[in-house]
């Protein structure tokens, strides 16, 4: 895929961990570039896994490493997820989450009553396997399994980790169950980040460091992708090869992507 002409670009959807921040602190040059493409009438949805915490922490969070954004722009799998629940209010779900975002979806919680979902977010505050095996007897009772996101592991600031993916696949493969995923790289997750901003696949630019969340995501909409080197991408040796053919091209960091974007990007302070 080729990398659109900036003038026709109307929004960038932008990763946030390795691609904006790393271990909490900005990525040189972040600032910056978010403040090139708002002078330019750019729109900034922050289309992000994050699947700890809530939108507003994951603000309040950029915003102490001096990224600005308001709330709205934060898309995450709680986002999809809350407006599902929403649409189906009867529903109850078995929650597999961190306490912050089990508080949030309270409203939604079967607690000791019958679940018609087992929800799986973050589970490093989950617990181990009572609280899996009483998740997978929720499935066998005739749960449904919904995921936040079904990344595989990610890049914690002391190595490669478990993620949300991982105990997924587990409650997959113990109930015979496929997953109704809310995050990247769902379709339906970046359908909606385009609703949200009324824009086509086509005026989107999609920009991450993650190959398998942020390229095939894009691909599913056949959105472009530009892929950073600063996070997950990176430190797997950062070559494109024949299994992202997504993506539109690859920049050292976020910093440079106002020069990838070139003259279509009108001059600082205009
Ligand atoms: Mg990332």
């Amino acid at each position: 895929m080729t990398l659109p002409p900036a003038t026709s670009i109307r929004a960038v959807l932008l990763d946030v961990d390795g691609t904006l921040v790393s271990a909490g602190q900005p990525i040189p040059g972040a600032a910056s570039t978010l403040s090139r493409l708002r002078e330019n009438g750019i729109q900034i949805r922050l289309l992000t896994n994050i699947d700890s915490r809530t939108p507003e922490t994951v603000c309040r969070e950029l915003g102490a490493a001096g990224i600005e954004v308001p709330v709205d722009a934060v898309f995450t799998p709680v986002v999809a997820a809350l407006r599902f629940l929403e649409q189906h209010p009867a529903e109850r779900c078995h929650l597999l989450l961190s306490a912050e975002l089990a508080a949030r979806f309270a409203a939604h919680d079967a607690e000791a009553g019958r679940a018609d979902y087992v929800l799986v977010g973050d589970c490093r505050e989950v617990g181990g396997y009572v609280q899996l095996d009483a998740a997978f007897r929720r499935l066998m009772e005739g749960a449904r399994l919904l995921a936040l996101q079904r990344g595989r592991w990610w890049q914690a600031p002391d190595g490669p980790s478990l993620d949300t993916g991982a105990f997924v696949a587990l409650l997959e493969h113990a109930s015979g169950q496929t997953a109704r995923g809310f995050g990247k790289p769902s379709a339906d997750f970046f359908e909606m980040a385009l609703a949200d901003l009324g824009c086509a696949a086509a005026e989107v630019l999609v920009v991450g460091d993650d190959p398998e969340t942020d390229a095939a995501g894009a691909r599913t909409v056949d959105a472009p992708c530009v892929l950073v080197r600063t996070g997950k991408f990176g430190s797997r040796g950062g070559a494109v090869g024949e299994g992202h053919p997504g993506v539109a091209a690859v920049i050292d960091s976020i910093a440079d992507l106002p020069s990838l974007l070139g003259s279509g990007l009108g001059t600082p302070g205009l």
